[in-house]
């Protein structure tokens, strides 16, 4: 049994939490995942070094802020300083055809989004790999959420059974104009932020020195390494925080009025500023101020995703089971 889980045990009393914890233990990010992406980003910075010389090759998202799972892919950022600016689509065209060259890949393919990334495999392998160029914001964020991931035992799992849920109900793919899941994981936070009894904290609030936005970037992923974890008097179970999270989304956030913010642990105003106004989901970037669910910009959509957490919420209040709103065996 993974350590991780006995002092899990204490949230996971009921059969729904156990269930949760079940999931999680099984789906988690192992070392070895990790380690294959780590040597296949070393080889490949190596070989960027070739074409440019002092580039440097960062991994981000779920890969390493402790909330992928096995299936994960590796999100990379590639960051190039210098005072010449970096057209992003130019650079991933030079690297698409080194890439072509190196026997290690294969299914490159560069997709012309807002932030424009190479999308490829390690060939022989399933494992998918996501690189943009100079997204740095991405850098910080990853490790600002890695923070909050082990700042409580619970967040992890919680997170995970959530992402799984929404990607089961498909309401996790911002390309098809539903919830990304960093967007997801910033609605959990928000909402463990947020509870009467809260379980989580704002650590840019609580820790400034370690979130500076301006940090240099080398710097990053060394600023949150000495950060205790919260203390929390919430002792509720995972099942008990995952209805709580499915009603509060439900029945008691105001997606009309409010905006959320993990960087200020509360739900903002929704001011007529661009970035709110005729938005339906409004979650402020920690660093960047800016909304991360813009891709919710079909009504038909924001209804699919309001109506899930409404129709998962009722049936699960009700049942106490996972397997009612998530078929757990099919998914371990
Ligand atoms: P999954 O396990 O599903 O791949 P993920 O945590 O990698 O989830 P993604 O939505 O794929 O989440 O995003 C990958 C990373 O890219 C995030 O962790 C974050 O660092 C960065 N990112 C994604 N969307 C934004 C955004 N709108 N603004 C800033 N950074 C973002
Ligand atoms: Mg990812």
């Amino acid at each position: 049994v993974p350590e991780s889980s006995n002092s899990l045990q204490a949230y996971a009393k009921d059969k729904l939490s156990g269930q949760m914890v079940e999931l999680f233990e099984a789906c988690q990010q192992q070392t070895s995942d990790l380690d294959r992406k780590e040597r296949c980003r070393a080889r490949l910075q190596q070989d960027i070094q070739r074409v440019y010389a002092v580039a440097r090759l960062y991994l981000t998202g779920s890969s390493m802020n402790g909330l992928g799972c096995r299936s994960s892919d590796a999100d990379l950022c590639l960051v190039l300083k210098g005072n010449k600016r970096h057209d992003p689509i130019q650079v991933l065209s030079v690297l698409q055809r080194l890439f072509r060259s190196l026997s290690y890949v294969e299914r490159t393919h560069l997709i012309r989004a807002k932030v424009p990334i190479l999308r490829f495999r390690e060939r022989g392998s399933d494992l998918e790999f996501d690189l943009n160029i100079n997204n740095t914001v991405g850098i910080r964020n990853t490790f600002l959420l890695r923070s909050y991931a082990y700042a409580d035992l619970r967040v992890r799992p919680m997170i995970l059974v959530v992402k799984k849920w929404a990607r089961h109900n498909q309401i996790n793919d911002a390309s098809k104009g539903t919830l990304s899941s960093y967007t997801l994981v910033l609605m959990v936070l928000h909402y463990l932020q947020t509870l009467n009894d809260p379980v989580l904290p704002s650590l840019q609030r609580d820790y400034p020195e370690c979130f500076n936005p301006v940090m240099d970037i080398d710097m990053v992923p060394e600023g949150p390494k000495h950060i205790p974890p919260y203390v929390s008097t919430n002792q509720s179970s995972l099942g008990e925080l995952f209805i709580g999270f499915l009603k509060y989304y439900a029945t008691d956030f105001r997606w009309d009025k409010q905006v959320i913010s993990v960087r200020e642990a509360r739900a903002l105003p929704k001011t007529s500023s661009h970035e709110w106004r005729n938005k339906y989901i409004c979650v402020e970037e920690p660093f960047e101020r800016n909304n991360v669910a813009r891709a919710v910009h079909e009504k038909i959509k924001f209804n699919a995703i309001k109506t899930q957490f409404a129709e998962s919420c009722r049936i699960l209040h009700g049942r106490k089971d996972l397997n009612s709103i998530l078929p757990v065996r099919a998914i371990i």
